[in-house]
């Protein structure tokens, strides 16, 4: 009979979404007119902006007749797109990024994970917790760690805690660490971090020879123009930094699928012999040998969002979504709720109260307000007794969720 790979025995049984399913499932059973109100899963909900969808409809038509088909295109993404990319994302803030240094991809759910395709074994990896799972679940199924104790954290890995106590703000490791994942806006405590914080990190890693995985998902979010959008701000993350961008988030492409991936030429791993080799040259191997490329039709869609009507587009799903994110903070905070993040990221991290654990207010939620949030013990031991809401809704459901909260 053919082998499993074991890894994936380790991962935890009772993974986030899927409990929250069965208790979201179990409770519809019982009361099965119950309106939910889902402000859990971090999905968009309004559609995609104009602009996108008529360059897609010109690349359907494109597509319809002998001149203007396209099959396979480059793996790593069309030229026009690249360079429209390295140009508005990076080289307007003043990012040494090149075209080529982009690789576009179908989501950075997918790249994030596929990352540890072109890394070896036995690197000291650093998380933070709480944290996006992905990165954690990713890690065990390579073989990149031991067993999860009791805390449900894994052997082998190193977990910097960020809570209040901090201010959402990771401690540099006091060890040496190999590889560190960074989210910012930070998914789930939307937390977001100054220049000088990335400074620090690059020092570190530079100091290190670490390589930082950067996770820019919800740049476009970052509502105060002093903070940065991009690792590469910081001097010196050329040599030290790859970065994932997504359209998920900024330009609702999460059913869509259309994301990069950053991987600066000047960055550089060791082979078992010591030998320095460039990270550019595997990714580009890997995802000639294991991708083949995103659709023509969502590429042109992807572009169209740094035309001016896509931008100005963008810019207002991403304001209707911080209103909404406005809305939850201020009324969690007018009900006495200690509030975080929420003002650079969709994602607003509040504490339980009355000394609730996560899931007991998770159902406290669900059986009083009928409305689900996401437990944050659920991304991790130190995100226990707090709470995730997304601002991802409609403005009507938003609203309703806080009266009925209101009304607990
Ligand atoms: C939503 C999200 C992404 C985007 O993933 P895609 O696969 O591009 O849809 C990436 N990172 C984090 C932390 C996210 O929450």
């Amino acid at each position: 009979m053919v082998k499993v790979n074991a890894n994936y025995l380790k991962l935890q049984a009772g993974y986030l979404f899927p409990e929250i399913s069965r208790r979201v499932n179990a409770f519809l059973a019982s009361k099965p007119d119950a309106q939910l109100i889902r402000l859990g899963i971090g999905d968009v909900t309004e559609p995609l902006p104009k602009a996108c969808c008529e360059a897609m409809k010109a690349a359907i038509k494109e597509m319809s007749g002998v001149e203007g088909f396209h099959g396979y295109g480059p793996e790593q993404g069309y030229s026009w797109l690249r360079e429209v990319i390295a140009k508005q994302d990076y080289q307007s803030r003043k990012c040494e990024i090149s075209p080529e240094e982009i690789f576009v991809s179908d989501g950075s759910k997918c790249d994030s994970s596929n990352i540890l395709d072109i890394l070896g074994q036995g690197n000291r990896i650093a998380v933070t917790d709480p944290v996006y799972p992905v990165y954690v679940d990713s890690n065990v199924m390579s073989g990149n760690t031991g067993r999860a104790g009791d805390l449900g954290r894994y052997e082998g890995l190193v977990y910097l805690p960020i809570t209040a106590a901090n201010n959402f703000e990771a401690q540099l490791p006091e060890e040496h660490v190999d590889l560190i994942y960074l989210c910012f806006p930070n998914n789930p405590t939307g937390a977001v971090a100054s220049l000088d914080q990335l400074r620090r990190w690059v020092a570190y890693a530079k100091e290190h020879q670490a390589l930082i995985l950067f996770d820019a998902a919800y740049e476009a979010f970052i509502q105060d123009p002093a903070l940065p959008h991009s690792i590469y701000e910081v001097d010196g993350a050329r040599e030290c930094a790859i970065e994932f961008r997504s359209f998920s988030k900024n330009a609702g492409f999460t059913g869509t699928r259309c994301a990069f991936t950053v991987v600066p030429k000047t960055l550089k791993g060791k082979t078992d012999d010591g030998a320095e080799i460039d990270l550019w040259s595997l990714w580009s191997r890997r995802q000639s040998t294991k991708f083949n490329g995103v659709s023509y039709i969502v590429q042109r869609g992807a572009e169209a969002v740094y035309s001016s009507e896509g931008q100005a587009e963008t810019k207002e799903l991403i304001s209707f979504y911080m209103e909404n994110a406005s809305i939850i903070r201020r009324k969690l905070m007018s009900l006495g709720f200690k509030v975080f993040g929420g003002e650079h990221a969709p994602y607003v991290w509040v504490n339980t109260p009355s000394n609730m654990d996560s899931w007991q207010f998770f159902d406290h939620l669900l059986h009083h307000a009928n409305v689900v949030g996401t437990p944050g013990s659920g991304f991790g031991a130190s995100g226990e007794g707090y709470f995730r809401l997304s601002a991802f809704n409609s403005r009507s459901n938003v609203e309703k969720a806080m009266e009925r909260i209101a009304l607990l």
